[in-house]
């Protein structure tokens, strides 16, 4: 069983994403309870549409999440009119503390995906809490840059979305690194393929694709769901999907006490490995910046109650 923790937008998209997969049961959890009732029973009546015989409950107690193999938290508010970028964080840190307490109390056992932003502080701030062993709580963040980034070569090849590769790792915001010299058509190298300035169109708009959605519709919400959906596959289905991950790293990259977008191999524990990457001069260098930002905010954050 999946519970979802935050029936907003995203979380209620990602509901039903999951359902329309058929990869579990899902239990959404909101403190706006006619929310999450109301979405689940919307999702309900379309449930024979998309031949979900499954079961799909909204809620605002969480001890309803009891028994879920996985957890995913979308709880969380975007930067309101005059609120400083850090005020948001510490506020999204005191949400996600709080739901992450609730998480150990009532699913002690399950996996914890977060996905509210800034995703790669929110899940140290949940790790942290939580208690939990490193492989078990982990951020989606840097597949969504990917999807991107995989949309963008397609569309200036002009070749199907699903032959394309690539990786994106570092922070989920603007330092992002999409790494160039790992993207590929079907194995062929996309340097081979494209010039150098169409490849830094690629790159620019990979880097700025979440804030042009959100200056036009104030919000992302298909990308984020259905990203969300394929990483609860992996972890429930235990396929061992390679993707990036926000995971927590422990001398990995030559980084410690910090979760930030990396490869890694996704499945029924959770992040079952951590794979690091031979990096060029240039990648690493921006990879090493990338964490600085993310260790910057980190210094600056309150994890007090
Ligand atoms: P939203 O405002 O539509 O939904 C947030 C929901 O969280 C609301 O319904 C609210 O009632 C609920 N909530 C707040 N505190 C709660 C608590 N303690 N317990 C339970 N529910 C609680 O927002 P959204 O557009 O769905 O975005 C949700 C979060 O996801 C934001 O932080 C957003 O920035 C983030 N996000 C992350 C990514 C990513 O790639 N990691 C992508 C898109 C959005």
């Amino acid at each position: 069983m999946i519970t979802i923790i935050g029936a907003g937008k995203v979380g209620s998209s990602a509901a039903f994403n999951i359902l329309g997969r058929r990869i579990s049961d899902v239990v959404l959890v909101d403190i706006a309870e006619n929310l999450a009732v109301g979405e689940a029973l919307d999702m309900m009546q379309a449930a024979p549409a998309i031949e979900f015989d499954g079961k799909i409950k909204g809620t605002s107690d969480y001890s309803e999440m009891r028994g879920s193999d996985l957890v995913i938290v979308t709880a969380g508010f975007p930067r309101q009119p005059g609120m400083s970028r850090i005020d948001l964080v510490n506020k999204n840190a005191k949400i996600t503390k709080t739901i992450t307490r609730e998480v150990v109390k009532h699913a002690p056992e399950c996996k914890l995906m977060i996905v509210s932003n800034p995703v790669d502080l929110m899940t140290y701030v949940a790790y942290k809490e939580s208690g939990f062993e490193r492989n078990r709580v982990f951020g989606m963040g840097n597949i969504l840059d990917t999807l991107r980034f995989r949309s963008y070569i397609a569309a200036e090849l002009g070749v199907s979305r699903e032959d394309i590769r690539g990786l994106v790792i570092g922070e989920h915001g603007d330092s992002m690194v999409p790494l160039v010299n790992f993207a590929s058509v079907s194995g062929i190298p996309i340097t081979t393929l494209l010039k150098d300035e169409q490849i830094e169109k690629i790159v620019n708009l990979t880097k700025t694709s979440g804030a042009d959605v959100i200056k036009l519709k104030g919000s992302t919400v298909y990308a984020p769901a259905a990203v969300i959906s394929i990483m609860a596959d992996a972890v429930l289905t235990g396929r061992n999907r390679v993707m990036s991950v926000c995971a927590y790293l422990d001398g990995e990259y030559g980084l410690r006490d910090l979760a930030i977008g990396v490869p890694c191999v996704l499945g029924k524990k959770g992040v079952e490995r951590i794979i690091e990457l031979r990096l060029d001069a240039e990648a690493k260098r921006e990879f090493e910046k990338s964490a600085s930002v993310i260790k910057e905010t980190k210094e600056k954050m309150d994890t007090s109650d």
